[in-house]
């Protein structure tokens, strides 16, 4: 698969049949130095394939290879010209994504208060695979009000202020969920979730902010040099897996219906105005409400720890996700069209003055959070205007090495030695799982940053450095 050097931030995959549009990947030569050896590329090329997609097959400069899609990938298809939406374009946990709390506290303040916060975090934080959760929910129906309700509906239980909607993306709610497209086995797996973390790679993290590029922007954030914040990454459990894993068999069954043929059968998708495409949109926002819900849930928990070892509120900067498809309106080729937009491990970042936003983010733009890893930096973003894949951005630093080469490479117990040497308290919920995730099989987070900045798809706001991390 050859790249073509259009900038130094810029790589083009030439179209050729059965590719509908070119690729077109953000990265720079250091980002990318074993092309031929990874899969990825040939990934993005198949996305290119898709029924209805317009402009170009993207991956962000954090790409890497995923189910179908590559992590990293964004793809938009034309509704009325018979665009499909595929479930591994958003991925198996639909509506991952970050959120962002700034405490009333300064990195000065921290030693003081440390140990006890993290063992409260530790305790009132549920992790790994399938172990507990905040929240009991009390039967089916109390499933379907967060599947239908997501961040609203924990909030109108008590789990949060109205203030927390207006800092979330879609205000907290993704509309026109369908609990009914919700398998019982996604129910099962579902019930005992809400409020957890989940695996390895979702974390709570206690940071500190380090460096502020734009002080006006991160103002507006309500973000200061200095500022204790809390990251929190996590998304819809074994439900969302369960819903991408019916509805990609039910769409596989379904294509030859629809005359639609795909070079990887893990590329499964439906036209969005089928029924097999309005059911998995129906599920897939069920799916992000409960992960909405879900990180509500967390921010409750950890509000309650600050509060008692701290005496510190937490207030959300913004709550966005990162594997999501999303029905949008985008000018192509000089006419407004309405979208599928895929987003997979990126980032939506709508650019400065855009209606979506609250008020006070008008001006500055949409918050975007790109985590590092457990030891090293993570950035706050914003979106700016004219970027070129839809209005979106990188997620996170993307990972070089699988978790289980990852966990061969270093034992959990001194990896978490070595964290807390540089002043980083670990809880984990494993040693395996801590080892799967050493900084080592992550990129280098700033240089996915740079060029995601210099090609133009957003602008670095601030950067955040580790103090203590809670560890699916
Ligand atoms: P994903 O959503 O693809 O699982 O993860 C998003 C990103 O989170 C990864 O690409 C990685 O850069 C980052 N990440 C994973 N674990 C941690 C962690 O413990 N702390 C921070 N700050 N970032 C992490
Ligand atoms: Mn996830
Ligand atoms: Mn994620």
């Amino acid at each position: 698969m050859e790249l073509v050097e259009e900038s130094p931030y810029r790589f083009r995959i030439d179209r050729r049949d059965p590719m509908r549009v070119p690729g077109v990947v953000f990265a720079s030569r250091a980002l990318i130095p074993h092309v031929d050896e990874d899969r990825w590329p040939q990934q993005v090329a198949n996305v290119a394939t898709l029924p209805g997609i317009v402009g170009a097959s993207y991956a962000m400069p954090d790409v890497h290879w995923g189910y179908g899609f590559p992590i990293g990938g964004v793809a938009a298809t034309d509704v009325a010209a018979g665009g499909v939406v595929s479930p591994g374009g958003v991925g198996f946990d639909i509506s991952c994504g970050v959120r962002l709390l700034a405490a009333d506290l300064d990195r000065t303040d921290l030693p003081r208060v440390r140990d006890a916060l993290m063992d409260g975090l530790d305790a009132a934080i549920p992790r790994g695979m399938g172990r507990g959760a905040v929240w009991q929910l009390a039967d089916r129906a109390e499933l379907d009000a967060v599947l239908r309700g997501g961040s609203r509906y924990a909030v109108e239980r008590g789990h949060g202020v109205p203030r927390d909607l207006a800092r979330c993306e879609d205000a907290g709610v993704v509309d026109d969920a369908d609990p009914g497209q919700v398998s019982d086995r996604a129910v099962q797996r579902g019930q005992q979730q809400v409020g957890s973390l989940g695996s390895g790679n979702h974390f709570l993290e206690v940071q500190a902010v380090d460096e502020v590029y734009d002080e006006a922007v991160a103002a507006a954030f309500g973000l200061r040099v200095g500022q204790v914040v809390v990251m929190i990454h996590c998304g819809s459990r074994g439900l969302g897996h369960q819903i991408c894993t019916d509805h990609v068999r039910a769409m596989e069954r379904a294509m030859p219906g629809h005359g639609i043929e795909v070079p990887d059968r893990q590329l499964a998708c439906a036209p969005v105005r089928s029924p097999q495409g309005r059911a998995y949109l129906g599920a897939m926002a069920a799916a992000a409400n409960y992960a909405r819900a879900n990180r509500q849930l967390l921010t409750a928990a950890a509000r309650r720890v600050f509060a008692r070892t701290a005496g510190s509120g937490l207030h959300l900067v913004y709550d966005v996700s990162h594997n999501l498809a999303k029905i949008e309106t985008h000018g192509v080729d000089g006419a407004d069209r309405r979208l599928c937009v895929h987003r997979k491990g990126a980032t939506r970042a709508l650019p400065p003055g855009h209606p979506q936003l609250p008020a006070d983010l008008r001006a500055a733009g949409q918050p975007v959070f790109v985590p590092g890893s457990m030891g090293t930096a993570s950035y706050v973003l914003t979106g700016v205007a004219g970027a070129p894949a839809f209005a979106s951005t990188c997620h996170g630093a993307g990972r070089v090495r699988s978790r289980a080469q990852a966990g061969r490479s270093v034992r959990g117990q001194e990896l978490r030695r070595e964290l807390q040497a540089r002043g980083i308290a670990v809880r984990g919920a494993s040693w395996r799982g801590l080892a799967e995730e050493t900084p080592q099989a992550y990129k280098d987070v700033s240089a996915v940053v740079d060029v995601a900045e210099a090609a133009g798809l957003c602008r670095r706001v601030a950067r955040l450095v580790p103090l203590g991390v809670v560890k699916g």
